[in-house]
């Protein structure tokens, strides 16, 4: 059976399953090479906390794009002391920033979306492929009801750029579960998480969202809803393309 037939017996198989036990079946598999990524939101925080509780020792791991908030460095700093784990941090190659920064400008995102997207490639796709060298488990943070382009987004999928499967147990929750889950348990989160930013990546591409806004409205707000993805995460416009 393929890797893609695979997982969409797996999804069928823990259709009914809860966040903590796919993380139990899945980063437990014999040989199994488990890395989560986060960039410390709300979801990511939920999941530091599970896997914590339920597999400890899986590797976690955030991208330092050179242009976080201070807020989420912060963050980075409180979550490791908070939870008592190590967090690796990727950072870009200092050979290809410079070479982009050289020849386009500091703040090349703005003049197009070509820019933009050579900018999330070098600053962070280019980190992810090394942080994930040699994993055969990606966990992520990703929910449907984030934007347009996240909504086909399946429990367990393979990922052919990558070769591993991906897995994403909080895909249905929604953002009433997920602030429920950090104030039951009191996790540290950001804290312009309060000041209107439901979504925060770098800081010249995050904005705080109006009343009644999409949740990642503020994140590359210039561009249209479906470019807005880093190309961490890309799914199928108009059909589920893995389940
Ligand atoms: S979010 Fe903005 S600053 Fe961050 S990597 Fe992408 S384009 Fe560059």
């Amino acid at each position: 059976m393929g890797m893609q037939a695979q997982a969409e017996k797996l999804n069928k198989q823990f259709s009914n399953s809860t966040a903590p036990e796919a993380l139990q079946y899945f980063c437990t598999q014999p040989g199994q090479k488990a890395v989560f990524t986060t960039s410390f939101g709300l979801e990511d925080q939920v999941l530091t906390h599970m896997i914590c509780t339920w597999v400890p020792g899986v590797r976690i791991v955030t991208l330092d794009t050179g242009r976080l908030f201070e807020e989420t460095y912060q963050l980075l700093d409180l979550t490791a002391k908070h939870f008592g784990i190590k967090i690796e941090v990727y950072f870009p190659e200092q050979k290809r920033v410079e070479e982009m920064v050289n020849s386009r400008g500091v703040n090349l995102f703005y003049d197009s979306i070509e820019n933009r997207k050579l900018c999330c490639h070098v600053r962070k796709t280019e980190s992810l492929k090394r942080a994930l060298a040699g994993a055969s488990l990606w966990i992520t943070g990703i929910r449907r009801e984030q934007s347009v382009t996240r909504y086909s987004a399946p429990l367990v999928e393979w990922n052919d750029q990558y070769g591993l499967l991906k897995l994403n147990p909080l895909k249905d929750w929604t953002e009433q579960m997920v602030w429920d889950y950090i104030r039951l348990y009191n996790i540290p989160y950001n804290p312009l998480h309060d000041k209107g930013f439901p979504s925060i990546g770098c800081s010249p591409c995050t904005r705080a969202v109006r009343e009644g806004e999409d949740l990642r409205a503020g994140r590359w707000w210039w561009e249209q809803p479906e470019n807005k993805e880093c190309g961490l995460h890309i799914y199928a416009k108009g059909k589920d393309k893995s389940v």
